[in-house]
């Protein structure tokens, strides 16, 4: 039994004349000698792929490609005016050229007409990239990375397909699955299960809990059955420090392998995780990782849209669904040994349509088990709904600018905050809330840039706003980007009425503190938290009525702040079900599942919504314990 590129090659006709087949990670390439095959290959592709049921791909032998000044100037001239800005990059060992371009719908055409023609004058593979409506140097330096890499990057792909396709048979089935808790198993911070089957080792999720300071901050990842060196991939269900912050910590510590992700996921992982590395930093704190772990994190990302199946390991295939809950945020389901059993991880996920992403998705092909989060599982977790604290947000805004005072929202970086920019765009287009400044810091302003970047990944409903109506609300000239200390003062002292959104948004630390010190005494102006303020913080003191709040460090003088604004906060704009909708979603969830496990909610959540679920629908339900190990087959 030879490998499956012998197969394929022995299935193609002889004038293909393929100089070399490759891996890129599941993708299988071929290159040819024969530039009128390369033209007209489709039909023998459509044959190989319902045969092999692999995506397969045929490029032009790099030595017979037309060279890189010439196919510029031809790239350039076919290209439509209207597709704006372009960056046109080469990727000569892959024949590939990488055109990114403003509107880039235009740069494919009508069915891919551009495209079709590029490939046909100069032989190069086109691959067409947004470029973000607002600058982002975070993108260019992502982009960068895997640019100046192409050589390393090609050997990676490489190798992971031969891993993929290593002993390949066809119907490939698993001895035994099993799936083991190592973090947020009955409590919420941490994510982090293994799968292991007969085949594979694979990690969801790899998270840290920012919160804890001793070693429940990290996942157990010195449990018995976990061995680095024999993981064969890593998948990120969304960018959120507790579901990706110790990922790069993994490279640091041998990781080679690859991690599987949507786009959207990898750039504001990538940013949250540097902003992680500089806050310790800043507060002298012992590194888990710097940059360089977080670049090798970025080099070994392999970017999947949602639905798009993919093998990962000999008997593990994984498809990621939209989860509703932050830009590119997945539910991820593995089809593992051929259908023989159906896992579905939720990550964190909304059951709700929000104003910028769809609900999470609830049909799936098949499904034997689900593992479940729990974040507001308990009776009592009924949160108002959306239009209430909508309204609520909108009166607090008029009230405040009326008397002539200022809004400060302390936020995290990603989820809310995008969503609450829209909903402030929307009223003060409709003349809801007078016209006032919105004055966005640092890095909500990067996470920002980002969604500018990945349209695709919006609702319908803005994405109908943005490609039919070009009408981007993200672009809104409202919005006004604050940087440094020099812009920070000119909005608390010179400007009158507006709106301020910095992290963090429990107000430990940041921006959001530093407006604070300067706003507060001032009765009128308006503070309103939007996030889960912790035990402890200084939002969480702010909530519960404190009027004297002492910001001096311990052991120094005194520095009394009195608090005159108001104070208010609004808790349903969450990116997680409550518990009505985690429960609809199980209701809807097709077909339904045998067993469900609860994870990533306080205990009492994680037993309570388990055991609802179990009289709801009589299926067998549990809340895993940390270190729990449950076989699947
Ligand atoms: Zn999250």
């Amino acid at each position: 039994m030879g490998t499956i590129l012998d197969e394929i090659l022995t299935s193609l006709p002889e004038k293909a004349d393929i100089t070399i087949s490759a891996f890129e990670g599941a993708n299988i390439v071929l290159y040819t000698k024969n530039i009128e095959f390369f033209l007209d290959s489709s039909r023998v592709i459509r044959t190989l792929v319902s045969n092999f049921k692999k995506r397969i791909e045929i490029r032009l032998d790099p030595s017979l490609l037309m060279g890189e000044d010439d196919s510029k100037e031809m790239i350039k001239k076919v290209l439509p005016k209207e597709v704006g800005e372009t960056n046109i990059i080469f990727d000569p060992q892959r024949s590939r050229v990488i055109i990114e371009a403003e509107k880039p719908g235009i740069a494919i055409g009508k069915q891919g007409e551009v495209l079709k023609e590029i490939k046909k004058q100069t032989h190069w593979i086109p691959i067409i990239k947004r470029i973000p409506a607002i600058k982002s140097k975070l993108i260019e330096n992502i982009r960068q990375v895997l640019y100046e890499n192409n050589d390393d990057r090609r050997k990676f792909l490489d190798k992971v397909g031969k891993r993929i396709y290593g002993g390949w048979k066809r119907n490939r089935k698993s001895e035994w699955i099993r799936v083991s808790f190592l973090g947020a198993a009955r409590e919420v911070g941490r994510s982090c299960l293994l799968l292991q089957t007969s085949e594979s080792r694979i990690m969801l999720d790899c998270g840290l809990n920012t919160a804890a300071t001793d070693e429940n901050a990290f996942p157990i990842l010195d449990a018995p059955e976990f061995n680095i060196n024999d993981l064969d991939a890593v998948i990120i269900s969304h960018s959120h420090l507790d579901h990706v912050g110790l990922l790069p910590y993994l490279f640091k510590y041998g990781y080679t392998g690859p991690v599987y992700m949507t786009a959207p996921t990898r750039d504001i992982s990538a940013l949250l995780c540097l902003d992680f590395v500089s806050i310790a930093q800043k507060e002298n704190k012992k590194e888990l990782y710097g940059s360089k772990e977080v670049k090798e994190m970025v080099k070994n990302t392999i970017c999947l849209g949602y639905e798009e199946v993919t093998d990962i390991t000999p008997d593990v295939r994984l498809t990621l669904y939209n989860a509703g809950h932050t830009l590119g945020s997945s539910l991820v389901h593995l089809n593992i040994g051929n259908g023989q059993h159906n896992l579905l991880y939720t990550g964190d996920m909304n059951y709700e349509n929000s104003n910028l992403l769809a609900a999470a998705v609830t049909k799936f092909p098949r499904l034997e088990t689900a593992i479940m989060e729990g974040t507001y599982g308990g009776k009592t977790d009924i949160l108002p709904t959306r239009e209430e604290c909508e309204k609520f947000l909108i009166k607090t805004i008029k009230e405040t600018i009326t008397r002539g005072g200022k809004v400060l929202m302390p936020v995290l970086g990603v989820g809310r905050s995008q969503e609450i920019l829209l909903i402030l765009e929307r009223n003060m287009r409709n003349g809801e809330i007078p016209q006032v400044p919105i004055f966005i810091h640092g890095s909500v302003w990067d996470v920002v840039a980002i969604h500018t970047t990945y349209p695709d990944f919006f609702n319908s409903a803005i994405k109908k706003e943005i490609f039919h109506k070009d009408h981007n609300p993200f672009l809104s000239d409202i919005f006004k980007r604050i940087a440094g200390q020099k812009e920070m003062k000119q909005v608390t002292e010179e400007t009158g009425p507006c709106i301020i959104m910095a992290t963090s948004g429990m107000m430990v630390g940041g921006p959001s503190v530093e407006y604070f010190k300067q706003l507060a005494e001032d009765k009128r102006h308006s503070l309103v938290l939007t996030c889960y303020q912790g035990e402890g913080s200084l939002g969480r003191r702010l909530e519960s009525g404190e009027k004297d709040i002492n910001l001096a460090e311990s052991g120094s003088k005194p520095n009394i702040i009195k608090v005159k604004m108001d104070v208010h906060s609004i808790h349903g704009f969450t990116g997680h079900s409550d518990r009505r909708q985690a429960i609809n979603f199980m209701k809807r969830l097709y077909p339904k599942p045998k067993r469900v496990m609860i994870v990533h909610g306080e205990k009492s959540k994680c037993i309570d919504l388990a055991s609802s679920i179990h009289q709801l629908l009589k299926i067998e339900t549990s809340a895993p314990k940390i270190l729990d190990c449950v076989r699947l087959k």
